[in-house]
C-alpha cells in the first residue's frame, strides 16, 4: 500500500509546497520513504529518501524542487525491501526523454516480466514493480507516450494507481477492477489526482470525480482527457481501504469512508449483540465503527484506550519484535473509564493477532471486569497479494483457527465478527468489492509473485 499524488498547475505555480501537504494527508498509506518529482522547464528534478514526509523534506529543499508539474509518493513497499533505491517517484532517462513514475499497486506477473526482460539484456537497479512499468513504457514509446503507457498497460497484471508525469503532462492510471483508489480534484485552475479524497481538503481543492477502473487521465496544456486503457471489468474495489486503509475523511468511490465503517459497526451491533456497561475501540481504526456499535446496541461509547499518535501503526511494523514493542509504545488504558467494567472493544480487524492479546491483557490488568471483542469485519483468512501486506497465511491468526481458539489465545470474555454478507450490506454493494483476504476469491489470480 502506498499514496500518490500528482499536480499540474495551468497557471505555472511551483507546486512542490501544496504537494507537501497533500502528501502529509497521505502519509497513514505509507511511512518508510517520501518523495517528490517536479517538471523545472522541461527537466525532472526530484528528491526521494527513507521517512516520512516531514522528516524527509525541509522548506529548503522544497524551495529548491521547483516545476509546475508534480508527483509525489508514501511507500510502504510490498515488494522489494525498504532501500532508499526502492523510494518513489521513480525517474528514469531514455531515448524519448525522461519519465516519472509513482505507484500504488502490486504486479501479479511481475516475476515473469522482469525475467523476460533480464534475458534480454535489461539491468534493474531496484526490486520494485514500478520499475518494469517504466521499462514497458520506454519501450513501446515511440511517438506517443499515451500509446506506449497503454500498451505498457496491457502487458501488467495485478492492482494499480499510478501517476506519471512527462516533460508536458500529468498522467493518472486506474487498473481495470478499481482495486486501487485514484481520484481527481481541482484546485483552482490546477488539476490534483490523488489516492484518497482526504489530500484534497487538506489542500483546499474540490473533489472532481474518481478515475473510472481501466480509465487513463491525461492532463496537458491545462486540460484533462479521458482515455481507456483496457476495458473496465467487474468493480473490485479492496475491501481493506474501506475497513481499514483509508482515512474516515475520504470518500472512495463516491462513498463515505465514514459512514461506512459506522454501518459496519451498527450492523455489528444486530449480529453479535452483548451485554457490556462501555462500547471503546481499539484506536484509531476501530472507533468509527465502535461509534455505530454504541448508538445501535444503546450501551454508551466512551475512551479506553489512549494512543500515542507520534507512533506508525503496529501492522505496518516490519518485524514481530518490533510490533510487539510498538503496541506498548503505542496505547495505554484510561484505568478510570475501564475499573470494574464490562468492557466491550470494537477493532476492524484481527491479522495475526498480537495487537489484540495484548490490548485484552492490558484492559484486564486495568480492572476490566469482562472483555468482549468485536470486529467490524469478517476473519482475514488468506493472504492478499494485490498490494495489502497481509502477511502469509501461516501467519493469519484467524486461517488456522477458529473463532473459539482465537477468543481463548487473546484471552478475551468472548469473541464475534461482523459476516462478509453484513460487511458488504454496510458497504453498499454485494458486487463492487474485491472480498479475497476474506473469501480467497481474487479479481486476479496470483501468478508467481
Ligand atoms: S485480497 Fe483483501 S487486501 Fe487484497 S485487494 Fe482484495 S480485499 Fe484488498
Amino acid at each position: 500500500m502506498c499514496g500518490v499524488i500528482g499536480i499540474y498547475s495551468k497557471d505555472k505555480r511551483d507546486i512542490s509546497n501544496i504537494m507537501y501537504y497533500g502528501l502529509y494527508a497521505l502519509q497513514h498509506r505509507g511511512q518508510e520513504s517520501t518523495g517528490i518529482a517536479v517538471n523545472n522547464n522541461g527537466y525532472i528534478d526530484y528528491y526521494k529518501d527513507l521517512g516520512l514526509v516531514h522528516e524527509v523534506f525541509d522548506k529548503e529543499r522544497l524551495n529548491r524542487l521547483r516545476g509546475n508539474i508534480g508527483i509525489g509518493h508514501v511507500r510502504y513497499g510490498t515488494s522489494g525491501d525498504d532501500s532508499t533505491i526502492n523510494a518513489e517517484p521513480l525517474v528514469v532517462g531514455y531515448k524519448q526523454g525522461a519519465l516519472a513514475l509513482a505507484y500504488d499497486g502490486s504486479l501479479v506477473n511481475f516475476l515473469e516480466l522482469r525475467d523476460k526482460m533480464e534475458d534480454a539484456g535489461v539491468i534493474f537497479q531496484s526490486s520494485i514493480d514500478t520499475e518494469v512499468i517504466a521499462n514497458l513504457i520506454a519501450r513501446y514509446h515511440k511517438d506517443d507516450i499515451e500509446q506506449a503507457i497503454i500498451k505498457a498497460v496491457k502487458d501488467i497484471k495485478g492492482s494499480y494507481a499510478l501517476v506519471t508525469m512527462t516533460n508536458d503532462r500529468l498522467i493518472g492510471v486506474r487498473d481495470p477492477y478499481g482495486i486501487k483508489p485514484l481520484c481527481i480534484g481541482k484546485l483552482g485552475n490546477d488539476y490534483i489526482l490523488s489516492s484518497e479524497t482526504c489530500a484534497f481538503d487538506t489542500i483546499g481543492a474540490e473533489f472532481i470525480r474518481d478515475v473510472e477502473p481501466g480509465e487513463m487521465v491525461v492532463i496537458i496544456d491545462g486540460e484533462i482527457k479521458s482515455v481507456r486503457t483496457k476495458k473496465a471489468e467487474d468493480k473490485s474495489i479492496c475491501l481493506f481501504e474501506i475497513i481499514y486503509f483509508a482515512r474516515p475523511d475520504s470518500k472512495l468511490d463516491g462513498k463515505s469512508i465514514y459512514l461506512l465503517r459506522r454501518e459496519a459497526g451498527r450492523s455489528l451491533a444486530k449480529e453479535c449483540p452483548v451485554e457490556g456497561d462501555i462500547v471503546i475501540s481499539a484506536p484509531d481504526s476501530g472507533t468509527v465503527a465502535a461509534i455505530g456499535y454504541a448508538e445501535e446496541s444503546g450501551i454508551p461509547y466512551d475512551e479506553g484506550l489512549i494512543k500515542n499518535r507520534y507512533v506508525g501503526r503496529t501492522f505496518i511494523q516490519p518485524t514481530q519484535e518490533l510490533r510487539e514493542q510498538g503496541v506498548k509504545i503505542k496505547l495505554n488504558v484510561l484505568k478510570e473509564n475501564i475499573e470494574g467494567k464490562r468492557v466491550i472493544i470494537v477493532d476492524d480487524s484481527i491479522v495475526r493477532g498480537t495487537t489484540m492479546k495484548r490490548i485484552v491483557e492490558m484492559l484486564k490488568n486495568a480492572g476490566a471486569k469482562e472483555v468482549h471483542v468485536r470486529i467490524s469485519a469478517p476473519p482475514v483468512t488468506y493472504p492478499c497479494h494485490l498490494g495489502i501486506d497481509t502477511p502469509r497465511r501461516k501467519n493469519l491468526i484467524a486461517a488456522e483457527n477458529t473463532t473459539e481458539a482465537i477468543k481463548k489465545m487473546i484471552g478475551a470474555d468472548s469473541l464475534c465478527f461482523l459476516s462478509l454478507e453484513g460487511l458488504l450490506e454496510a458497504a453498499g454493494g454485494k458486487d463492487i468489492y474485491c472480498t479475497g483476504c476474506f473469501s480467497g476469491d481474487y479479481p486476479v489470480e496470483k501468478d508467481n509473485k
